[in-house]
């Protein structure tokens, strides 16, 4: 019997995200707490910023005309320091002004401090000639009344919440977090705390991907309920899947989606709702899953079906593909408009003499020279090479690697941010 071929993940990850609706659903929240939520509406500025012409140096706010040439002397008429505002600057007058402080009426220029020299009688020595415009901050050069500031669908950053605030938004408009059901499966799995390492059972391994699914997550803005292990059989699967689905967006699961016997979740998944897709062509990663998990027909929930990810058990087959499929499901759940990743074109400093038939995602981090190094084990079970690594090449099915080739990177750093 021959397989058909496995899916590409160019050709899952479009099928996937079609399936993403947005949930429904805006919050307020405080522009404080809005760092890593989505923008659910258009931000508009209902004021510019900076709201007048001020000055960007501490100095004097002078006539151009009076300073055409050097060595001008200017009487010292009024101070203007940031948070006041000065009166009419007439012809041969200066005003002291500091950083930020409003640009007084008559007045065109502001001359830095450094050069000038304070003569006796209020009045000063401008040394050199001075340009129109010079050291002025125009209002609205950073933001014009009306614009729109932030678009719908913008992920917040740190920036963007600066950038809100300065025009007055001490809240914010975001989409709904989505709520996120967590468990991993496998009977050899020990919770860290719940039993020492010197006095782990043979066969027994601490369940390591519990801890950084959670943490990726959080940080893409999810309601994480963690429903911890679940045994592998298929009784209890089937129970775990059907209660996480009454009150959940998503149910998440790590392991148990292979094709052993002991592998409990397709089997489940297809008895209480519907698989769309298994396994793909990637490495690692292979054993990804996609499907839905009716709920009861009495829950108020956002569509009769909670979505369904079954990630690989191995952890870095699950780091990668949670950043690969599950970072952009969960961002289009949220209405972001940006799911996709940077790939940035590097020189290989190594070789990967070995095609796969699977696209790969290599382990590597970047080197002082500007090129990559590869991680010595690209083993799916090595969690060290993604600590090691600040991120993977994204290597093409089929293609083998020599050094100075040019391949294309992704950074951990943009990828788990
Ligand atoms: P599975 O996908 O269930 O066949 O698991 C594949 C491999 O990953 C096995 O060696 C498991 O022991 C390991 N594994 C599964 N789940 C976890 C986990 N949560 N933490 C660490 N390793 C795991
Ligand atoms: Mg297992």
């Amino acid at each position: 019997m021959t397989r058909p071929p496995l899916l590409s993940l160019d050709d899952a990850l479009p099928q996937l995200l079609a399936q993403a609706r947005a949930l429904t659903g805006m919050q307020s929240v405080s522009t404080f707490d809005a760092d890593g939520r989505v923008l659910a509406q258009d931000v508009v500025a209902a004021l510019q910023v900076p709201p007048q012409d001020n000055s960007s140096m501490d100095g004097y706010a002078v006539r151009a005309s009076d300073c055409a040439q050097a060595n001008a002397v200017l009487r010292v008429t009024q101070r203007i320091p940031a948070g006041t505002h000065g009166t009419q600057l007439n012809a041969g007058e200066a005003a002291r002004i500091f950083t930020g402080a409003p640009i007084p009426p008559g007045a065109d220029a502001v001359v830095m401090q450094e050069d000038c020299e304070v003569l006796e009688g209020d009045q000063i020595k401008v040394n050199k000639a001075v340009q129109e415009a010079q050291w002025i901050r125009r209002s609205g050069e950073d933001v014009t009344r009306g614009a729109k500031v932030l678009a719908k669908g913008t992920r917040l950053t740190p920036a963007e919440l600066g950038l809100a605030a300065s025009i007055g938004l001490a809240q914010l408009p975001v989409s709904a977090r989505p709520r996120v059901a967590l468990f991993s499966t496998g009977d050899e799995l020990v919770m860290p705390g719940a039993v020492a390492p010197e006095a782990m059972p043979a066969g027994a391994i601490y369940n390591s991907n519990r801890f950084f699914l959670r943490a990726m997550l959080q940080r893409l803005g999810c309601e994480v309920t963690d429903l911890g292990i679940v045994p592998d059989k298929r009784e209890a699967t089937i129970a775990a899947l059907r209660d996480a689905a009454q009150h959940h967006d998503l149910i998440l699961t790590s392991g148990g989606v292979s094709v052993g016997e002991e592998d409990h979740i397709k089997p489940a998944v297809e008895s209480l709702g519907e698989l769309n897709l298994w396994q793909l062509a990637i490495k690692p990663g292979k054993p990804f899953a996609y499907g839905k998990v009716n709920r009861d027909s009495d829950i108020e929930s956002e569509g009769n079906a909670c979505h369904f990810m079954g990630l690989p058990g191995n952890p870095v087959s699950s780091f990668v593909t949670f950043l690969l499929l599950m970072r952009p499901f969960v961002l289009a759940l949220q209405g972001a408009t940006k799911t996709d990743i940077t790939r940035t074109e590097m020189k290989a400093n190594f070789d990967w003499p070995r095609a796969d038939k699977r696209r790969e995602f290599l382990r590597v981090k970047r080197n002082a020279q500007g090129g990559l190094d590869l991680f010595p084990n690209q083993s799916s079970g090595v969690l060290t090479s993604a600590v090691w690594g600040d991120g993977v090449v994204d290597n093409p099915a089929g293609q083998t690697i020599a050094k100075g080739d040019t391949v294309r990177f992704i950074s951990f750093a943009e990828w788990l941010a």
